[in-house]
């Protein structure tokens, strides 16, 4: 068997979209799972729809992604060039090998005819009036500098066959199938006859794309068909829904959240994260496993486990993969990527950070979520002093000032201010008054933090602020007692 080749052929029309980079991921796949290559191929044919700076997107997507590829326009290979606005010489002589073989026409019919002809025929067809032309009358046009497009002739009686990896065998009566357009009158590819002639020029031998293009395979096949060369592997993948609000789903639009890879990433999931997600988005393996790195997913995927039904994506699915990956990092690298999101809320404090990691680590879900949690070590918020009582701690209006002072002396007289001297002070105070941990513990974390939730308890929340700043917010809270 030929070497495994698989491409990802987006057009630069815009923003990655889960869906998108889900074609891009499963193409990868399907490639490095049998040790095969991964073609990165820009498809700009259509030259309308193309957005500035979308070509960027892709490739900062796929880095991010991990998602590398072995041949593409910024690495060149073989069978370059990759981006079909560069290859735009090479189409119009296949177009015409298959003229002189019969299989292909010059249509010189105007736009104003076809347009009657579009409006007067029963689905909008084209009714291949230049099919049979005589040469003599093609010639004489030719000859005269009539403008054409070059079409396919397509059986006009039968079916077509082609059986999906995915989808199984699928059959199109070739009734329903246009004499397609190769070449446009500016002698540049159509779409469609670009994409076959680069998959077959680049040895592709697995096309794996969205089902959207499912109902245009048959056209594909035909030219493949037509040209005597091998029909590639299909793999057409299944609709990706979103939950709507009433219980139902419909297709993954911006209204469900964000679709964008890169919009993901800035909401504060990790690029692991959403890759693992999506790979399950349509696929499943055998053990029902769930978290996979990328390597991983690279030697177990297999092409029978995709599914031909649609998949939802689900935000809370998301959330919860995000932080089990946030869980299962080291703490010193959640430090590291939380670091933005500290300094974003702490501005310049001088904090230990990796300290500040490890009480957040556990509670945090997206890193956009750590800002709020933490604003408090900046500055000590406004508060009422009703957050002093607390049924559960066994704290009062009456109390909270007595364990709160009695905090206060105790911690001022440490010689050493950490961890365990401040949990041995706490625990031991508690002891000493007879009372509940949480009756010392919550008047002294209210008063630090200033606000009931928090991620660490008093014990953290006061070794990170330090000594002087934490006896400092506690003579606030005694003055608010007091008052
Ligand atoms: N350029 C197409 C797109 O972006 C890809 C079609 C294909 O993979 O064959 O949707």
């Amino acid at each position: 068997m030929s070497k495994v080749r698989t491409r990802f052929a987006p057009s630069p029309t815009g923003f990655m979209h889960v869906g998108n980079l889900r074609t891009a991921l499963y193409e990868y796949l399907v490639a490095k799972s049998m040790n095969g290559a991964f073609v990165l191929r820009i498809e700009d044919t259509d030259r309308e729809r193309l957005v500035d700076g979308a070509v960027d997107v892709i490739y900062n997507t796929m880095k991010v992604a991990g998602l590398i590829h072995d041949e593409g326009p910024d690495v060149g290979g073989e069978y370059g060039p990759y981006v079909q606005s560069e290859r735009k010489d090479m189409y119009l002589p296949y177009a015409e090998k298959l003229i002189k073989e019969g299989k292909a026409y010059r249509c010189f019919c105007t736009k104003e005819r076809l347009e009657e002809v579009q409006n007067s025929t029963v689905g909008g067809g084209y009714d291949r009036h230049c099919r049979d032309l005589d040469q003599k009358e093609i010639d004489r046009l030719l000859e005269a500098g009539t403008p054409y497009v070059i079409r396919q002739k397509m059986p006009i009686t039968g079916t077509t066959k082609f059986v999906d990896a995915v989808f199984g065998e699928i059959t199109v009566d070739n009734s329903e199938l246009q004499d397609q357009i190769l070449i446009k009158a500016d002698g540049y590819p159509t779409y469609n006859f670009a994409n076959v002639i680069d998959d077959h020029t680049m040895g592709i031998t697995h096309v794996v794309r969205g089902s959207e293009y499912l109902s245009s395979t048959p056209k594909y096949n035909l030219l493949y068909e037509a040209f005597g060369w091998d029909i590639p592997t299909y793999i057409h993948l299944p609709l990706i829904n979103g939950k709507n609000d009433d219980g139902t789903v419909s297709k993954l639009s911006k209204r469900h959240g964000s679709t964008g890879f890169e919009d993901l990433i800035s909401e504060g999931y990790l690029p692991e994260a959403i890759i693992n997600y999506i790979a399950l988005l349509g696929w499943c393996p055998k053990d029902n496993r769930e978290i996979f790195t990328l390597d991983e997913l690279c030697k177990v995927f297999d092409i029978s486990g995709i599914s031909k039904s649609p998949s939802v994506f689900d935000y809370d699915k998301l959330d919860w993969f995000n932080a089990e990956y946030i869980r299962n990092m080291s703490v010193e690298e959640f430090a590291t990527i939380a670091t933005p999101y500290f300094k974003e809320a702490l501005k310049d404090k001088e904090i230990d950070y990796v300290k500040l990691a490890s009480i957040l680590q556990q509670r945090t879900v997206k890193l956009t979520d750590i800002p709020d949690m933490i604003d408090f070590f900046n500055e000590l918020p406004q508060y009422d002093k009703e957050l002093f009582v607390n049924k559960k701690s066994k704290t009062n209006l009456e109390n909270a000032p007595i364990m709160l002072k009695a905090v206060y002396d105790k911690l001022s007289a440490l010689s050493e201010y950490n961890h365990d001297s401040i949990h041995d002070a706490l625990i031991g105070l508690a002891t000493q008054l007879e009372v509940k941990n949480g009756t010392v513990m919550w008047p002294a974390r209210i008063a630090v933090a200033g606000k009931q939730v928090t991620p660490g308890g008093a014990i953290e929340i006061l070794e990170i602020l330090g000594k002087e700043e934490s006896l400092r917010r506690m003579e606030i809270g005694l003055d608010k007692l007091s008052n």
